[in-house]
């Protein structure tokens, strides 16, 4: 079997469904993309698969600025929120991808990643709905692994660094949270290497 018959173009996974976020703007000028930011994101917090009156999933709708703040408690603390990431990953390993990974997608926020700040500048932000409180999905780890196999060979410079975002942002969010296993991830993209 072939390492992947996923591959990026003009800044888009071929395997995710595109669907534009208004979110996003441009990386400085001459900034090289080289940092990879895990997430996990669930709306209400969770729980999964949550769809609005129009069949959108709650997340989606959030990152196209569509969500409807009343729809839920919840998103009434998060009301006007301009946010995205580069890919959203499901439960069930359907990917979407809402912003070219040449482009700057707003998911980390204030943020430092080895003394450099601004993580968005430099990095893709990879969203995986879930919880810190509760295990990601086995089609979760394996699509994962394959997209950043991806992002590694057209990014070469991402290899260097894997991280999470309370990692970048420590104090003021926890996810990807304990319960997501950085070293199945590794070892995941490490096997699909050598294939
Ligand atoms: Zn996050």
């Amino acid at each position: 079997m072939s390492a992947s018959v996923i591959n990026i173009e003009a800044g888009r996974l071929s395997s995710a469904t595109w669907l534009a976020s208004p979110n996003f703007n441009e990386r400085p000028k001459g900034m090289s993309i080289d940092t990879i930011v895990i997430h996990n994101i669930s709306l209400p917090p969770d729980d999964f698969g949550g769809l609005d009156s129009n069949g959108l999933h709650y997340v989606k709708a959030l990152f196209t600025n569509q969500l409807d703040w009343n729809a839920h408690s919840y998103f009434k603390t998060i009301e006007g929120a301009e946010v995205s990431a580069h890919l959203l990953i499901e439960r069930n390993g359907a990917v979407t991808q809402f912003v070219s990974f040449d482009k700057r997608a707003w998911h980390a926020g204030k943020s430092s990643y080895l003394g450099r700040p601004e993580c968005n500048d430099y990095s893709i932000g990879i969203e995986l709905e879930g919880s810190d409180f509760q295990a990601f999905t086995d089609e979760q780890y394996t699509v994962l692994a394959d997209i950043i196999a991806a992002i590694y060979h057209a990014y070469p410079k991402t290899r260097r660094h894997l991280t999470g975002h309370s990692d970048i942002a420590p104090g003021r969010k926890t996810d990807p949270g304990e319960y997501f296993d950085w070293v199945r991830l590794r070892e995941t993209i490490n096997q699909n290497s050598k294939r």
